[in-house]
């Protein structure tokens, strides 16, 4: 039997994945492939085929697992990827529990003997012995240890198939590990002559409510963008406020407006996006000063279907519009309440600009040359120009990618003050474009035929919907749902464009689990265990055996 195929040996691989506490930025997470990488170079395919197994580094310098098993029984080039990410958020979460997060055998009993804090139903699986508890075990080292279990029975001939294993860092954060890895998956392509007839990633099934018990197939993978608004108002002293604009007051009736606004859900057969919410709202100020804030942001999350980014701009102009409209008849109304008539002046009218259109405006007073010129300097600053800059606002903290996007609308702004009062529409990354492969041949097929597989042999319904809703690196591997032209024009900095360059067949088949992101996070066994990873081999099967499928190049 193949080395992590036995029930006992898979728990075994899972309990040694979890115990790496590789979350994500750490530096366990970038120890954790070479660790993997060294179990794989003991099956003898791999010392045999050297080659087929490589650490790919990323930009900053982590690296992504890549291992290509080639079947000598199968003629044809087809090839299934498997992919996982391998890093995990942190376990501040687990408090006291903190140091047993990442220990699988020491968690659960520890949790057991303080369990009356725990919500009925956590006590209950806790007290089943069905479900294991720890950090990581279910997004997503469960679905790691069934693509290393099938891919060492590919090694060593107990299955035949062409199986590409890609496990990547950072998927929890920004997914730079996925970005980058689809160059290889290309060079490799070419270079061992594959055809990739599908993608299986393995995340953990979302569970719609507390309760719920589905099985559940999807298709494709939720978008995310990452909206920003700045607000420039008119500063004045403490002492005569009524003369200016607050910008803190500015930025608080535009997260009024945004909040869990409807008008923002996309809607797909029965699947709605969630609404957006305010991520970070803050005036970019350092320090104690009696002059009133004038620069302040606001950044939101907001989660995409089908919808195109244009129509997201244009809500997005919308909610800054009635936001304008709010809160100025609010400063009407409060300056004609102040005594002895001090606030009847007339109120310059807000401008709402689009990010696109402030830069385009500065290249005219500049030269497009030095507008090139400062992005690049401000992009390449590694430190938060909270520490560069007294007078600045620190907001994400440092090395984060936002904190210079804001501080370059912020150092426009400042050279466009002929257009203040403004506003002004623009994102920020990360972007993750919106994926959903229901109407692929290849992707339906799998469905159609995983459906009644899973019921015939295991009296499961096994139900499917369109979008992953937890964000997942799918989104680089698919052509997006949605054209993002308009994100790409307000998206400050650049970003390599993470439209992929690689397009095939995806889904995501995952194991059963509760409380992902939480000290309660837990698997299910009995379906992640045994029964997931048969339905994973019954695809890998099925679809390697269709010859007439059409694979996606
Ligand atoms: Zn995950």
């Amino acid at each position: 039997m193949a080395r992590w195929s036995s029930p006992s040996a898979w728990t075994k691989l899972l309990h040694q994945l979890v115990a790496i506490p590789s979350i994500t930025g750490s530096a366990a997470e970038r120890q954790f492939p070479q660790c993997v990488a060294g179990w794989l170079k003991e099956l003898e395919y791999f010392r045999r085929h050297p080659d087929h197994l490589t650490l790919y580094p990323t930009p900053d310098k982590r690296s992504a697992l890549v291992a290509l098993v080639r079947s000598d029984q199968v003629a044809v080039r087809k090839t299934v990827v498997l992919l996982s990410h391998f890093d995990v958020v942190a376990v501040d979460d687990y408090g006291s529990y903190a140091d047993l997060a990442f220990d699988l055998d020491a968690l659960s009993p520890s949790l057991s003997r303080d369990a009356e804090h725990l919500p009925t139903l956590v006590q209950s699986q806790l007290a089943s012995g069905t479900w294991l508890f720890g950090r990581g075990i279910m997004d997503m080292k469960a679905g790691l240890a069934h693509h290393l279990a099938i891919l060492a029975e590919a090694a060593q001939e107990e299955m035949p198939a062409n199986i590409v294993m890609v496990s990547v860092p950072d998927e929890e954060a920004h997914s730079l590990g996925a970005r980058t890895v689809a160059a290889l998956l290309l060079q490799w392509r070419q270079r061992w002559a594959l055809d990739y007839c599908l993608m299986v990633n393995s995340e953990p099934i979302f569970a719609q409510s507390p309760d719920a018990q589905d099985h559940v197939i999807y298709t494709g993978s939720i978008g995310k963008a990452l909206a920003g608004f700045y607000c420039y108002g008119a500063e004045t002293h403490v002492g005569e406020p009524w003369s200016g604009i607050n910008a803190d007051f500015m930025v608080s009736h535009i997260a009024r407006e945004l909040e869990l606004n409807a008008d923002f859900c996309d809607q797909v057969d029965t699947e709605w996006t969630p609404p957006p919410t305010v991520l970070k709202q803050s005036d970019l100020r350092r320090g104690y000063s009696v002059q009133t804030p004038f620069r302040a942001v606001l950044l939101a999350n907001v989660l995409l279907f089908q919808e195109s980014t244009d129509l997201l701009l244009q809500r997005l102009r919308e909610v800054a519009n009635r936001a304008r409209q709010a809160m100025t008849e609010d400063l009407l109304r409060k300056l004609q309440a102040l005594p002895n008539g001090v606030g009847e002046h007339d109120l310059p009218s807000i401008r709402i600009i689009t990010y696109a259109e402030l830069r385009t405006h500065i290249e005219e007073y500049c030269g497009p040359e030095a507008v090139r010129a400062q992005e690049q300097q401000i992009l390449a600053q590694t430190t938060t120009f909270a520490h560069a800059d007294a007078n600045r606002a620190h907001l994400f903290g440092t090395n984060d990618p936002r904190d210079n996007r804001v501080q370059l609308v912020d150092a426009w702004a400042q050279k466009a003050t002929d257009w203040a009062p403004m506003i002004v529409l623009f994102f920020a990354p990360p972007y993750y474009p919106a994926v959903d492969a229901a109407t692929n041949p290849t992707t339906a097929g799998v469905i159609q035929h995983l459906k009644a597989y899973t019921w015939q042999t295991h009296h499961i319904d096994l139900k499917t919907q369109h979008y992953y809703p937890g964000l997942s690196d799918l989104s680089f591997f698919y052509q997006p749902s949605a054209n993002a032209n308009a994100l790409y024009a307000n998206l400050v900095g650049v970003e390599d464009d993470p439209a992929p360059r690689l397009s095939m067949p995806i889904i995501n088949l995952g194991p059963m689990g509760r409380d992902a992101h939480q000290s309660t996070e837990r698997l299910e066994m009995q379906y992640s265990r045994e029964i997931l990873g048969d339905l994973l081999r019954e695809t890998i099967r099925w679809v390697l055996s269709m010859p007439e499928l059409q694979t996606i190049k």
